[in-house]
């Protein structure tokens, strides 16, 4: 007989939730992670911990939020399921799984409470998803609302605790490098020369962003060069081992997360410091400008939740893969403070648009005109107001559609960003309850996989928040299966 029940690889988000909901049935868990005790909790430890979930409103979120005294002036709009559904339906354009969808929204909830009754600390996301309006009220946006009380660091530090407490084995620096298959059941895996056997295996190990090999391969040229935003050891490891023994690809292998990052500081990849202060979120406000001194994409086309995870492969294809995020003295107090004001950036500052651009090395004459077509092209009979999507519309082409607002107060402001990828959209093919299906669509017995290498959910671009509700949602079902 073996030692375990259950086998998850990968200690993340995914990985935590089938292990807790394993545990809990009296199954005895052991979780396998690649990186040792301080470099652990995969990409999940990088986030802001922001979680999209369907509710009711404030009075609906209480049994789960930290207590606040802004929550009595604060405005919390309803996300309903089909609501939820709509936004996936919106950005991945038709092309996500339905039934994996219907599933990860309509249990978001209840699996949030699930996890915050055993231990983890969720909090009212003030300072990312709602601007306080000048009678000192807040009005959250996006769908997004909900995260987790010291972000990613938490979020890991609350998983490690529980599973501790529910008594799953946790063993760090345990690369798993091979599944054990016996007349096609997987019945254990490999770390290393040593075989591990288990009646289920859970693969929640992320998926190949940190592969620059994979990532040109399967995403295209120019992807080797992305930035790594998270951990450096979702290298697409059980994805290879799972293609081996007869799983199905799932989803978009062609597409992934990437978003507009830091291009400047200089240990910009993988930083577990910094985390996710080195994205620059607060585009929908300014303007974005490339090295030839142009706009080329829609900065206020949608609230941030549901462009900013697409405009990093649109960075990454303009010259050199860099772009400048421009702000002026009117709009600088409005930006993100931690990713914004984060110590040791200092933006280029001028007194100039001229001086600006100098200071970016663009063109002169074509950055004063892109930002002198584009401040009289603003339509300012309606006010600018960041809480709503305000139809206030620069007629240029490309058009800005929302929160046009002149960039003509100085001091200026340039923040440079290039393309930082976050995780890739392809992965497994599995059912709505994490089983690994292969090419016929037939479970592979003892097989499981949920999180980033679940594919199917997401193609092209992606509903802010939405990947650790995914992996908590199948995980949990994984985990209760397995
Ligand atoms: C900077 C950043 C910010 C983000 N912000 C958010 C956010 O606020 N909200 C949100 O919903 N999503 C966010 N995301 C996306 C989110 O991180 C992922 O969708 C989610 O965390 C994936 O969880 P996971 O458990 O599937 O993978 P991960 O958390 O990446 O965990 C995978 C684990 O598997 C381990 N592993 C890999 N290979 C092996 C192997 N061979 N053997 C053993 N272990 C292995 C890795 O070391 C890792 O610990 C962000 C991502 C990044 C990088």
């Amino acid at each position: 007989m073996s030692e375990y029940d259950v086998i998850v690889v990968g200690g993340g988000n995914a990985g935590f939730s089938v292990a807790h909901a394993a545990a809990q049935r009296g199954r005895r868990v052991l979780l396998l992670e690649k990186g040792d005790a301080a470099s652990a909790g995969g990409n999940s430890y990088y986030t802001a911990g922001a979680t999209r979930m369907v509710h009711d409103g404030l009075e609906d979120l209480r049994s789960l939020i930290e207590p606040d005294e802004r929550h009595e002036r604060a405005e919390v709009p309803p996300y309903s399921v089909e609501d939820f559904l709509g936004d996936l339906e919106k950005v991945t354009e038709g092309r996500g799984d339905k039934e994996l969808a219907q599933v990860v929204a309509s249990e978001s909830r209840a699996t949030v409470q699930w996890l915050h009754d055993l231990g983890l600390r969720y909090r009212l996301m003030y300072e990312r998803q709602a601007y306080e309006r000048p009678d000192g009220s807040y009005l959250f946006w996006g769908g997004l609302h909900v995260g987790n009380v010291d972000g990613g660091v938490g979020l890991i530090a609350d998983h490690t605790r529980v599973a501790r407490e529910l008594g799953v084995e946790v063993r760090y620096a345990a690369p798993v490098t091979g599944l054990l298959a016996d007349k096609g059941t997987v019945v254990g895996v490999r770390v290393g020369d040593e075989e591990i056997r288990a009646e289920s295996v859970v693969l929640a190990c992320g998926g190949f962003e940190s592969d620059p090999v994979w990532r040109k391969e399967f995403l295209g040229d120019g992807w080797e060069n992305a930035k790594v935003r998270g951990t450096p050891y979702n290298t697409g490891d059980l994805l290879r081992a799972a293609l081996e023994i007869g799983a199905a690809r799932g989803g978009d292998w062609s597409s992934c997360h990437s978003v507009q990052w830091d291009a400047s500081f200089p240990d910009n990849e993988s930083n577990r410091e910094l985390t996710n202060r080195l994205t620059r979120q607060s585009y929908p406000l300014g303007i974005i400008v490339n090295r030839e001194g142009r706009r080329f994409l829609d900065e206020g086309a949608d609230f941030r939740n549901y462009t900013y995870a697409k405009y990093g492969k649109v960075i990454l294809e303009q010259p050199g893969s860099v772009a400048y995020q421009v702000f002026d003295a009117e709009l600088r107090p409005m930006l993100r403070a931690e990713e914004y004001e984060m110590a040791g950036i200092v933006p280029i500052e001028a007194s100039t648009l001229e001086e600006l651009a100098q200071g970016m090395g663009v063109p002169v004459d074509e950055f004063v005109q892109t930002v002198s077509d584009f401040n009289a092209s603003i339509d300012t009979s309606k006010p600018l107001d960041p809480t709503i999507k305000d139809g206030r519309r620069a007629d240029v082409v490309p058009p800005k559609s929302n929160w046009a607002s002149a960039i003509d107060t100085a001091p200026y402001y340039a923040y440079p960003v290039t393309c930082g990828i976050t995780f890739t959209f392809g992965g497994l093919k599995g059912d709505t309850h994490g089983r690994v299906l292969d090419e016929s669509g037939t479970p592979i017995a003892g097989l499981f996989a949920c999180g980033e290498m679940l594919g199917g959910l997401f193609s092209g671009n992606y509903p802010g928040g939405s990947g650790l509700t995914a992996g908590m949602v199948i995980g949990r079902r994984a985990g209760t299966l397995a």
